[in-house]
């Protein structure tokens, strides 16, 4: 220590300090960019804010190079070469906004759906769906489809809320954290902190991860679970609290439709369906007045258990029982299980054992009156400290939808939601589950020069609620809300490009993007996503007549491009993070924050959302002009963040509202509200009083305030839907029942997967392809200090990761043959990658994997020609197909969950020979174009200019 430099901590950095929100991950922390001469000196974490309370990780600090990285574009820009080329000519913000506009105007003016606007990981989803819906087309979605949304749809279908940004485990109380498929970047700081805290505390931390990297290192326990089979194993440990009669009945009597009675009469149009009442509540049997009573009248002792004979004579049974015959079945044994998941059934047993010790033997008291929701008043808050989090493991499988349910139940089994030390809802969630919204999108519902009646994403209850065509054809362009994806409440990204290419279900005119890098890593098989960037037709045109495209970087879409609309940086623009859209609350506060130019753009560029208002009003959208058909908002984004209202009195901010910002949630706008959100850090907290900060799904006192402040359409409370009926509409409608139906073979596929009551069922890939041919998983895991494409284009990023290798297990190397550093040939059934290889102990041993989106093609991110990104780097993007091999019928699905949509990235089947080796990565992509941008610089330096003048 007696070497270490003196460094005062306290020296002044810069001129000033500018409190904004960090954009390097999806998670929003605060931040203090120190500004010295007008640049960007040094950022730190904001120690008020509520995400991160000072602390920043390594991407956050390194946000210097990303605002400063050469991959910066800096004008607008119109193409005047093929696609791909890479040759581009700068055009002025006038010509490029007429240009836009022409094409956008000419849409909309004959047939609105041939627009389809698809935005990647932007974080203002509320606005670009808002224009979407007044612009009128039905194409739009952001990249949830391809994200998460089995987490999002499974979660809100069941409990009206889900993991990540809906909800947290309760970090103060849990004692035992059981943690399923997650990277470091979903969710980073919030989550490391949570696990500080845990372990600091003594708690157990088990991983459920075929890959023992991040948070799974440091856990406790690591179960390395064969990809795709973690359902299977869920079942296995609610078949063991069924078992050894170890679930929390009151708990389930009172917040989840376990005692409702589901009508049991096979072949008629209602079997399956609640048994509902003459108001059309669900019902259950009271043991008290031995009679029939509403399920939403908080029933004190329904019967969870036995056949009742409905009024009008037909038999009925107890969502509970129906679940007890079905997990206690022997499949869900863990021995049954245990070859399957690769997880030994004493290991299975164990848990089970254990999560069942703590929620009721370890059981926690918190000395808080509270009254719920139906009047009844309870002295004190009873905890189960289990909690659970889950993210993308569990998501990117064609099963991702009814695996979350699963781990939704076993959590509401324990009694685990909402309760102290479990899971706690962050406001505004609990919505109703599911939410009520419905879709909209259906051809009688776009018009030309006509906003659509409603948002476009939702909450189908039915066959009723699809967006079909009269012929039952998708009205989407990603066949979302279709009989192929029938709940996809976030759509379907992954399939607009290959949909649009081969006009199916239709061609389109303009394709518009921004922030989503489609041609390549976000993009299952690249080889075909290019080439449908790039086919034409008997004619020479493009079957993608025109694509717009919106980015601050020069990533590998740039140049397949017509229009480049240049984005500025995180530090240069406005932004807006609001209780709309993906809030950033905490469960003991509703929150929300903005971002604002901390530094002036030195190129010619203009933040995207700006631009999304200036084409409206140019576009004459009703929402962004005036009735005189004048810009409605002026001022360009700050203008409409302050000003716009979705409904009386709600916008995209709830703090600081009405004329003299005294009035939080509802309220008038109020001219100074972005000035308070900077004065006070740029973010808005609104505390939840401690006697509603549990149970907020039956909590009298939440509920109300929620309604009141906007959050919750309803006071009602969320009923949790152990059985999920929508899932049962579509299946009677796939057995026959109903006007809607659809068409032969998707009959099968809905009948078997759209059950219910949550259960496991084999990735299609690996059912599809010869299995010995293929008997590897290949998945990815995110590397901590990336995220997604982002970080491999930052100089000090790349230092610490600048090529991949494939990992496999030491025993997987010895039977090939291979040591590391050595080259291997990785072969799916749709294509071949060559890579090398490390061997490792930490992996399931039928598993391989790497890190996601470190490889970049060459020309891209203002790396060199002989970047290790492109030399050393891959992607198992090649591997993956968007669509599944050919099924019965002749049919081709996409590549997806059946429920839901979801992209099944982690489904991938690969096969694994030595290779000779080589000096390149394989396939080789020629370089891109790099429109006449300066050759990358040998040497990235910063702070040059301040060197020898202090800090
Ligand atoms: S966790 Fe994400 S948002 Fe927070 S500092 Fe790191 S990169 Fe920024």
């Amino acid at each position: 220590m007696g070497h270490e430099p003196k460094i005062d901590l306290h020296a002044k950095v810069g001129d000033h300090v500018a409190k904004t929100t960090c954009y390097m991950c999806a998670c929003r922390c605060g931040i203090d960019v120190h500004i010295r001469d007008g640049k960007v000196r040094y950022i730190e974490g904001n120690r008020d804010h509520p995400v991160n309370r000072g602390v920043l990780c390594g991407k956050g600090s390194a946000g210097i190079m990303q605002h400063y990285s050469p991959a910066r574009l800096s004008a607008p820009m119109k193409r005047v070469g093929p696609r791909g080329s890479g040759r581009f000519e700068e055009i002025s913000w006038d010509e490029a906004l007429e240009i836009a506009t022409g094409w956008l105007a000419d849409v909309r003016r004959t047939d609105p759906k041939k627009l389809a606007f698809f935005t990647g990981r932007d974080q203002s989803q509320s606005l670009t769906g808002y224009w979407a819906m007044q612009f009128g087309t039905p194409n739009f979605a952001a990249h949830g489809g391809f994200c998460s949304v089995n987490m999002a749809a499974g979660g809100l279908y069941t409990f009206g809320g889900a993991f990540w940004e809906f909800g947290d485990p309760d970090w103060e109380h849990t004692r035992y954290f059981l943690l399923f498929g997650v990277a470091e970047d979903h969710a980073s700081n919030p989550i490391k902190i949570g696990i500080g805290k845990l372990k600091g505390r003594g708690a157990k931390v088990v991983s459920v991860n075929p890959v023992r990297t991040g948070y799974n290192a440091v856990a406790d326990e690591w179960v390395g679970i064969r990809p795709g089979t973690d359902g299977l194993f869920v079942g296995a440990l609610i078949h063991e609290l069924f078992r050894t009669r170890q679930v929390d009945l009151d708990y389930l009597a009172r917040y989840t439709n376990a005692p409702w009675l589901v009508i049991d009469a096979p072949g008629a149009p209602d079997h399956g369906l609640f048994a509902r009442d003459g108001d059309g509540n669900p019902m259950v049997w009271s043991t008290d007045a031995g009679a029939f009573a509403s399920g939403m009248a908080g029933e004190a002792a329904p019967a969870m258990t036995g056949a009742r004979v409905l009024p009008d004579g037909r038999r009925a049974r107890p969502v509970f029982e129906m679940m007890a015959e079905r997990y206690l079945a022997d499949d869900y044994s863990p021995e049954a299980v245990a070859e399957r998941c690769g997880v030994p059934a004493d290991q299975t047993r164990r848990i089970a054992a254990e999560l069942a010790h703590v929620a009721f033997r370890e059981e926690i008291v918190l000395d808080r009156p509270w009254t719920d929701a139906w009047g009844r008043q309870h002295d004190r808050m009873i905890g189960r400290p289990v909690s659970m989090h889950a993210m993308r493991g569990i998501s990117a499988h064609s099963n991702g939808f009814q695996t979350c349910r699963m781990i939704h139940v076993l959590q509401i089994l324990l009694g685990t939601i909402d309760c102290p030390g479990g899971f706690r809802f962050k406001p505004p969630y609990p919505n109703t589950a599911p939410p009520p919204l419905r879709p909209h999108g259906r051809p009688d519902e776009v018009a030309p020069d006509t906003p659509l009646p409603g948002p476009h994403l939702g909450f189908p209850l039915g066959p009723e609620h699809l967006l079909l065509d009269g012929d039952g054809r998708p009205a989407r362009i990603d066949k979302g809300f279709s009989w192929d994806a029938p709940m996809s409440a976030h759509g379907l990204m992954h399939m607009v490009i290959n949909n649009a290419a081969t006009r199916d279900p239709y061609g389109i005119d303009v394709l518009f993007m921004y922030m989503a890098n489609m041609a390549w890593n976000s993009s299952m098989n690249v080889p075909g996503t290019l080439d449908a960037l790039t086919a034409t037709d008997e004619n020479g045109d493009y079957l993608i007549p025109k694509i717009i495209y919106s980015d601050a970087y020069y990533s590998e879409t740039v140049p397949f491009a017509d229009l480049i609309l240049p984005d500025t940086t995180y530090l240069e623009r406005w932004d807006c993070i609001s209780l709309l859209d993906r809030p950033i609350s905490e469960p003991d506060h509703a929150a929300d924050a903005i971002r604002h130019p901390v530094v002036t753009p030195d190129r010619d560029v203009r933040g995207f959302q700006e631009v999304l208002i200036d084409l409206g009003a140019r576009l004459k959208l009703p929402g962004f002009v005036t009735e005189a058909g004048a810009p409605r908002y002026p001022g360009g984004y700050p203008d409409y963040i302050v000003n716009h209202e979705r409904k009386p009195g709600v916008g995209p901010l709830a703090g600081w509202r009405g004329a003299e910002g005294d009035r939080t949630g509802v309220g008038a706008p109020n001219p100074g509200q972005l000035d308070r959100y900077i004065a006070n850090g740029a973010f808005c907290t609104i505390p939840i009083a401690p006697d509603h900060a549990y149970y907020k799904h039956a909590n009298r006192g939440y509920l109300d305030w929620a309604a009141e402040i906007g959050f919750r359409p309803t006071a009602a409370p969320t009923v949790f839907q152990l059985y999920c009926e929508p899932l049962q509409q579509f299946r009677l409608a796939a057995e026959g029942h109903g006007p809607h139906q659809p068409p032969d073979h998707a009959r099968d596929r809905i009948i078997r997967h759209f059950d219910p009551l949550p259960f496991w069922y084999p990735p299609f890939e690996g059912e599809m392809v010869a299995e010995g041919a293929y008997p590897l998983h290949a998945i990815t895991q995110r590397p901590m200090h990336m995220y997604h494409s982002w970080g491999s284009q930052n100089a000090w990023l790349r230092q610490i990761t600048a090529e991949n290798r494939l990992y496999i297990h030491r025993d997987l190397g010895a039977r090939i043959g291979v040591a590391d550093e050595d080259w291997v040939w990785l072969t799916s059934h749709l294509g071949r990658v060559k890579c090398q290889v490390r061997l490792m102990e930490g992996v399931n041993p039928d598993t391989v994997w790497t890190w996601n989106a470190i490889g970049k093609r060459r020309g891209a991110w203002g790396l060199s020609g002989d970047a290790p990104e492109s030399a050393r780097g891959f992607l198992l993007n090649h591997l993956i197909s968007e669509l599944l091999p050919e099924g019965g019928g002749g049919y081709r699905y996409s590549n997806s969950d059946p429920v839901t949509g979801q992209a099944a990235w982690f489904d991938l089947r690969v096969a694994i020979e030595r290779a000779e080796p080589g000096s390149r990565t394989e396939p080789y992509f020629e370089p891109l174009g790099t429109a006449g941008r300066p050759a990358a610089p040998d040497r990235l330096a910063f702070g040059v200019e301040w060197r020898g003048r202090g800090a």
